[in-house]
């Protein structure tokens, strides 16, 4: 995973533009209702040219936080809505800015009537993902919360949403500040004691951080070994059916989308195209992927060769290993039973039990056996249970799982980096050998929150040792 460049880090430090900036905030669908909203200094005044309060009284002297009924007008000063409009003050609002929202019925073109109207009467068009910018550049979140804001909108199913709302909560930036708390210290106290050696500053001993890094080590450790929930979470479970011809592969399918709606998507490849399901089994999404070849082979020597069902097996978390119980085991079915051992989980649906057993289960090597009829639509419900223990969140679905690829991509590198630090304290370097590898640390989870890393030390100094009196 390479780095990926930031354009809150690009820009983070430098002069917050707050020009007001205007956008429809809800779908480009006919609805109940839509929302305009502003942000920025002065967006009152702007807003207040478009909307009129009924009670005659100028939108910025609105109360703070509370609804007012009035109309909205367009450039010519038509009035195209009954709508209700809500200052909020900043700091203390979303953006950090001054801002306001204009709640009108959701028809597109009054939406849009209204939008050109705040553009003439002075906002500018909002940027993409501008107002969570701003509140991210106005010190309303971290990058973890803004980034979960995006993770929040698009979630599929209510763990995900869950886990988003947790971290925009803060709950990730919460867990990781200790670590970056105990690596400032460590830095500030080496860099306090190197720069003002005539300070009364207790001595820099870099083993009394031992117990410290093995903390920082220790969350970060836990931390990853959320991500392969995480992108589950995020994605879904990719899962590949594996099998010989005949033993009810596409029987299973369908039986599978009996469980909820089946989305079906189309996905051009560059050497082939490859059509995958979804469906919902319990609370855990299955992407099916290869599902055509499945689909369509009923007549075909073969659904998936061996190499292909082998690659696809590898790139999945979960392959289902389908075979026919009323038949004696064969040669192909050891293959695609080989297959599906590379995949991160396999299960073992043995199909057919409506018909006399002929498989003995022993000589099938997967810790889970699901007998069932795909025909019959029997033994199915055991799935559920199954595929949540393997594949659920787990624990409460609170913020604490990792989900975002970049940032999984930090916190390895931030542990890579402690863990190298760990082992030069361990092997006796020099401090400022060590702290190289803690600054690395630091940078890493700079980037993660979007903060900077020698301001952030250089602030420690002269607020933890007060020095420079
Ligand atoms: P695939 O080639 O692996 O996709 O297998 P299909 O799903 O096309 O099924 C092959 C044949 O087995 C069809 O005639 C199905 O009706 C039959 N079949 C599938 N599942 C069952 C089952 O649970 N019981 C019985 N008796 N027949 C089944």
């Amino acid at each position: 995973m390479g780095r990926q460049p930031s354009l809150w880090l690009v820009e983070r430090g430098e002069a917050v533009m707050s020009h007001v900036i205007a956008a429809v905030s809800t779908g480009s669908q006919i609805s109940a209702i839509g929302i305009l909203r502003l942000s920025g200094s002065g967006c009152a005044q702007v807003a207040g040219q478009v909307f009129r309060p009924k009670s005659g009284r100028p939108l910025e002297e609105a109360p703070n936080r509370k609804l007012v009924l009035g109309a909205l007008q367009d450039r010519q000063g038509r009035v195209l809505d009954q709508c209700m409009a809500v200052f909020t003050r900043g700091p203390h609002s979303y953006t950090g800015e001054d801002t306001v929202e204009l709640h009108c019925h959701g028809s597109p073109a009054v939406l849009a009537a209204g939008l050109e109207a705040l553009y003439q009467a002075g906002a500018r068009p909002a940027r993409r993902g501008e107002f969570t910018k701003r509140a991210f550049l106005n010190g309303q979140m971290d990058l973890t919360q803004a980034e979960a804001v995006i993770d929040l909108i698009e979630a599929e199913t209510a763990d995900a949403a869950a886990n988003a709302a947790g971290q925009v909560g803060g709950a990730l930036a919460r867990r990781l500040e200790p670590v970056y708390s105990v690596l400032t210290d460590l830095c500030s106290h080496f860099h306090a004691v190197l720069d003002y050696p005539d300070e009364d500053i207790d001595e820099f001993r870099l083993s009394s951080y031992t117990g410290a890094l093995a903390g920082a080590q220790e969350t970060l450790t836990a931390l990853l070994a959320t991500s392969a929930r995480g992108r589950v979470l995020r994605q879904g479970v990719r899962a590949v059916i594996l099998g010989k011809p005949n033993v009810g592969k596409s029987s299973l399918l369908n039986a599978l989308a009996g469980f909820q709606r089946v989305i079906v998507t189309e996905r051009p490849g560059t050497t082939r195209d490859t059509v995958e399901e979804t469906v919902l089994v319990g609370s855990v999404r299955l992407r099916l992927v290869d599902t055509a070849g499945i689909r369509e082979a009923s007549d075909q020597v073969e659904a998936l060769g061996v190499a292909r069902s082998v690659e696809a097996a590898q790139g999945a978390d979960l392959a289902l290993f389908v075979c026919d119980g009323s038949r004696p085991l064969e040669p192909e079915d050891r293959e695609a039973m080989e297959a599906a051992s590379h995949a991160r989980h396999a299960i073992c649906i043995l199909n057919k039990q409506d018909l006399p057993c002929q498989v003995e289960r022993s000589s099938l090597p997967f810790e889970t056996i699901l007998p069932v009829s795909a025909k019959a639509g029997t033994g199915l419900e055991a799935l559920p249970p199954v595929l949540e223990a393997l594949f659920g969140p787990g624990a409460a679905c609170d913020g604490s799982i990792l989900t975002n690829a970049r940032q999984t991509d930090a916190i390895r590198r931030a542990l890579e980096s402690v863990r190298r630090a760990q082992e030069g304290l361990a092997a006796g370097f020099t401090p400022d050998a060590v702290l190289t590898d803690v600054e690395e640390a630091m940078e890493a989870m700079g980037e993660l929150s979007g903060r900077t890393i020698r301001e952030d030390i250089t602030n420690r100094i002269f607020e933890r040792f007060c020095v420079g009196k």
